[in-house]
């Protein structure tokens, strides 16, 4: 048998076997949840009855499935691997058969499990401050200790890092580079202080086309055109579906609320430009506008509802939903989940490189104060919310700075209180349950003494 046919059999039964472990991993979890729930019933609880969103349970399988594929074709000669940012260009990478893996991704994974402080004190014994970026004090981290939640991700063949989140990400990126001695491509998105300047989309689109041709390099396969833009429309329509989802949430009751996004928002940072996530969106779509034709309520008894600005704090995520929850207040947006909507004011049809390139500098985190406070005030107007929680992020600079002008600005121009709540996303060590619920309750205090 051909050795190539030979690792492609392989590949593929280890798939199916990884994939099957998957299922019953995810199938026992469910189980121990409702024993533990069986166990709990006659007991007393204050809490609030949620019903769950199903599709989190394909959402789970699908990023399984997406990390076993991955790691089949860590070991598979003709495939590739790249590392990307949260905001590169993955319809490239898609588009030539490369399977992106997100260090930001594999970091939040850290969070969500608590093994930050572990895997950033890693880092830190090797000189790395711990004012810097947790993801990227916990991603190196887990590779120099071989701490993960996942087994590490699979090696890269090469590494796409853009610029549109943070400086950090380059500096982070030249150290792996470093690591794992590949080649590094740098997409540099200029900051945008108003309006997006042609001259910067322009930019973009001359680096978007310069990434195609290096891929088709590194892969030894040209980007069919067709292909490339085949990807890029799936790519738009997939964004649509999660905008529309996000939409959802101007009903009253939101049939769902931003901490919900902050799971479901997986699919569309790794996967759009594939079929899956659109197919993976359609169906959150439906099961999300059926509860809103039902009127079920993520919150129920909903009678505030609040913005989030920044990262979700992955670990601290059921503390903060219970918390607000216990106050009938509903997080119904946030710029973060917003994030991952890309799309710029510019578009041309017949330019689908330069309409890519307009996306890639728009969003939030690339804009300036009076940008921001105008997103706010829109989403204030759009969601009719009460007010902003601010994660003021102790990791993320690029998110954090200037938001203490921003909730000025917001209670001061526009009446709308905000709660500023220290943290980190994935760094638990600068976190208090007992201020940040103290803080909740005062600042609902004034939510109600406002709203009546
Ligand atoms: S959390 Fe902030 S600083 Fe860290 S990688 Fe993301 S954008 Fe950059």
């Amino acid at each position: 048998m051909p050795s190539r046919i030979r690792t492609k059999l392989v590949g593929k039964v280890k798939e199916t076997v990884l994939i099957g472990l998957l299922r019953a991993t995810l199938a026992k979890n469910k189980w121990d949840q409702k024993l533990k729930k069986a166990l709990k019933k006659g007991g007393k609880t204050n809490s609030v009855k949620r019903i769950p969103i199903k599709s989190a349970y394909k959402m789970k399988m699908l990023m399984g499935r997406y990390y076993v594929k991955a790691r089949v074709a860590q070991n598979d000669p003709n495939k590739k691997i790249a590392w990307i940012t949260s905001g590169g260009p993955v319809e490239i990478l898609h588009a030539a058969g490369v399977t992106p893996i997100y260090p930001e991704n594999h970091a939040a994974m850290i969070g969500t499990m608590r093994m930050a402080d572990d895997t950033c004190g890693v880092a830190e014994n090797r000189g790395y401050s711990r004012d810097l970026c947790s993801y990227a004090r916990s991603d190196l981290g887990s590779i120099w200790s071989g701490k993960s939640p996942i087994g590490g991700s699979p090696r890269p063949d090469f590494l796409v890092c853009c610029n549109n989140i943070c400086g950090t990400v380059t500096k982070w990126y030249q150290q792996l580079q470093r690591m794992f001695d590949v080649p590094l491509i740098v997409i540099d998105a200029p900051f945008q202080y108003a309006e997006d300047r042609p001259e910067a989309i322009d930019y973009v689109k001359a680096q978007l086309q310069d990434m195609m041709d290096q891929v088709g390099q590194i892969t030894g396969k040209k980007i069919p055109w067709e292909t490339f833009e085949a990807t890029v429309r799936r790519s738009e329509e997939a964004i649509k579906l999660w905008k529309a989802v996000q939409d959802l949430l101007v009903h009253h009751p939101a049939p769902m609320n931003s901490f919900d996004t902050f799971i479901h928002l997986a699919p569309i940072v790794t996967l759009r430009g594939t079929q899956e996530c659109i197919d993976y969106y359609k169906g959150l779509y439906s099961e999300i506008e059926q509860r809103v034709r039902n009127g079920v309520a993520a919150v129920p008894g909903e009678q505030y509802r609040l913005g989030w600005d920044n990262l979700a704090i992955w670990y601290k995520i059921q503390f903060l939903a219970k918390k607000f929850g216990e106050h009938k207040a509903a997080l119904v947006v946030s710029t973060y989940a917003e994030s991952f909507c890309y799309q710029a004011p510019y578009r041309d049809e017949s330019d689908i490189l330069r309409s890519m390139a307009a996306n890639y500098i728009a969003g939030y985190i690339n804009h300036g104060l009076d940008y921001r406070e105008k997103e706010l005030l829109d989403m204030a107007r759009k969601f009719h919310l009460n007010g902003f929680v601010m994660h003021s992020n102790r990791s993320c600079r690029a998110y954090s700075l200037g938001q203490y002008e921003l909730a000025k600005r917001l209670d001061e121009k526009h009446g709308l209180p905000t709660i500023m709540i220290e943290g980190d996303q994935s760094d638990t060590r600068a976190w208090s349950d007992e201020q940040v619920a103290t803080r909740i309750d005062a600042f609902m205090e004034i939510i109600v003494a406002r709203a009546t």
